[in-house]
């Protein structure tokens, strides 16, 4: 087995930081040791394979990013990323797990839904992945497998408020399911928006002749979120199911969480980079030389961006110091301009939803702590330690610690990242970041006053030097347990 050392650090985890030296032995950590300690040898850099000096840098649990959805089929394409190129895109920017949504349609069968995405996934990650199972049609089949899904290592489904026709579930259906969830410990994961009343006013809007990106945002008001998200509560709270709702963006939706949460309810919350730091005036409302007012399309999501002046974005990072946001993941769905994005090209409500940031969320996530927003400490804790909680990996996720994988960060606070295309439009090198599947970089112009340094997959070097020594297939399949969060 390979040993690695990694010295000089200061090791930081949800609680606290401190210098400390890390023994990986193979693919799990063996012990933090005080520094110079003498405990296991006089000269353990000496007698190890590898020593990693990560002198004057912190040394963090490797980011798991809960919702990422990679080649998952939406609005007539699919998201560009495989699991091939996101998990190395992944990799680059220190996260080493993801969580992906394998998908159930609509009279399709769960386990054969389930079935399809292992097959894209398998032999092709460079880091690990489990997956959460959408169940966009809820019927009787669909009933009697979720508890079965446990026994797959998936512990946590996801169901759909909006998209009326696609993987829309009623409020019947929801509570069918949830009262199956009750019984059996999973976690039920809810988009929250009002999908039937959302169409009401998109159909009225482009009736206007209302087209471009920007009414996407309009259209899907923060009322339909905040109803949505109240609605999923209640029943949440009349069946006891644990709810996580996904991609929270409204600041009225998160005080329906918080009042929940305050009442004692298992009830959680996630928030994305782009509802922190983007919004409907100066992304969705942006016009470019080469696209106009399409250019709003690279962020298309939903929920979607909101307001500035309304103060959304300042709201969630409170939310995040306060706890009653837990989490932060990136909906990972990255769609390119041409061709993809394009479909929408004169009706907003064609253009694919989704943003890539698999790549970004640590470093994004880190010039929160750099601008005083959250602490470094809460930094780990929302982008590895509590994700590793919600979804059943901790332990073996979201930690340094004796017996968890080796699944290391070194970052570098007196680096610096420059986010947007490696190139530009004439094929020019820019020096910036991306190995993301994209045409365009929907962070295009983030300076980040930090540096990912080197990551460790289970023992092994993925990335180091500024350059790539992962490969597809490293990445293993993670079976999940129950969610270790519930109050
Ligand atoms: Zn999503």
């Amino acid at each position: 087995m390979t040993t690695t050392l990694i010295t000089g650090g200061t090791v930081v985890s949800a609680t606290g930081r401190g210098q400390a030296d890390v023994l990986v032995d193979g693919e799990t950590i063996f012990a933090v040791l005080s520094p110079g300690s003498t405990l296991l040898g006089h000269d353990l850099s000496g007698s190890v394979d590898t020593v990693i000096d990560a002198t004057g840098k912190y040394v963090i649990p490797g980011g798991i990013d809960a919702h990422t959805h990679m080649e998952l089929p939406f609005g007539g394409t699919a998201a560009i990323d495989t699991f091939e190129t996101g998990t190395r895109a992944a990799a680059w920017g220190g996260t080493t797990s993801i969580i992906d949504f394998a998908v159930q349609t609509a009279g399709q069968k769960v386990f054969d839904g389930l079935a399809a995405w292992h097959e894209k996934a398998a032999g092709n990650c460079a880091i690990d992945y489990g997956f959460h199972q959408i169940v966009g049609g809820v019927d009787a089949d669909a009933l009697d497998a979720l508890p079965k899904l446990i026994d797959e290592g998936i512990t946590s489904y996801k169901m759909f408020m909006a998209y009326p026709g696609v993987f829309y579930a009623d409020d019947a259906q929801i509570l069918r399911a949830m009262q199956v969830a009750a019984d059996t410990g999973l976690m039920t994961m809810m988009h929250a928006e009002n999908g039937p009343a959302i169409d009401v006013l998109v159909e009225q809007l482009l009736a206007q002749g209302k087209t471009d990106p920007y009414f996407h945002g309009v259209a899907r008001a923060w009322q339909m979120e905040e109803e949505a998200t109240h609605r999923a509560i209640m029943l949440a709270n009349l069946t006891g199911a644990p709810l996580y709702v996904v991609h929270v963006s409204a600041k009225q939706a998160v005080e329906q969480l918080a009042a929940a949460r305050d009442h004692g309810q298992n009830v959680f919350g996630e928030t994305c980079p782009q509802y922190l730091y983007l919004s409907l005036e100066e992304q969705l409302g942006a016009v470019s030389e080469k696209y106009g007012a399409f250019e709003g399309a690279k962020w298309v999501c939903s929920t979607p961006l909101r307001s500035k002046a309304e103060g959304h974005q300042d709201h969630m990072w409170q939310s995040l110091r306060t706890n009653d946001i837990q989490m932060v993941s990136t909906d990972h769905c990255p769609f390119c301009m041409k061709d993809q994005k394009e479909l929408g090209l004169g009706n907003f409500s064609k253009i694919p939803n989704g943003i890539g940031s698999v790549e970004h969320r640590m470093d994004l996530m880190y010039q929160g702590v750099v601008t005083g927003q959250i602490t470094l400490e809460r930094w780990v804790e929302i982008t590895s330690t509590t994700p590793a909680r919600m979804f059943g990996l901790y332990g073996k996720k979201g930690v340094i610690a004796p017996g968890a994988d080796a699944d290391i960060v070194v970052y570098d606070p007196n680096g610096h990242t420059s986010i947007g295309m490696d190139v530009d439009d004439d094929g020019n090198p820019t020096g910036k970041k991306h190995h993301m599947n994209m045409d365009h970089a929907a962070w295009e112009g983030f300076e980040i006053d930090g540096k990912v340094d080197t990551v460790i997959s289970r023992g092994s070097v993925v990335i180091q030097d500024d350059a790539y020594h992962g490969r597809a297939g490293h990445g293993q399949y993670l079976r999940r347990g129950l969610s270790q969060y519930l109050v």
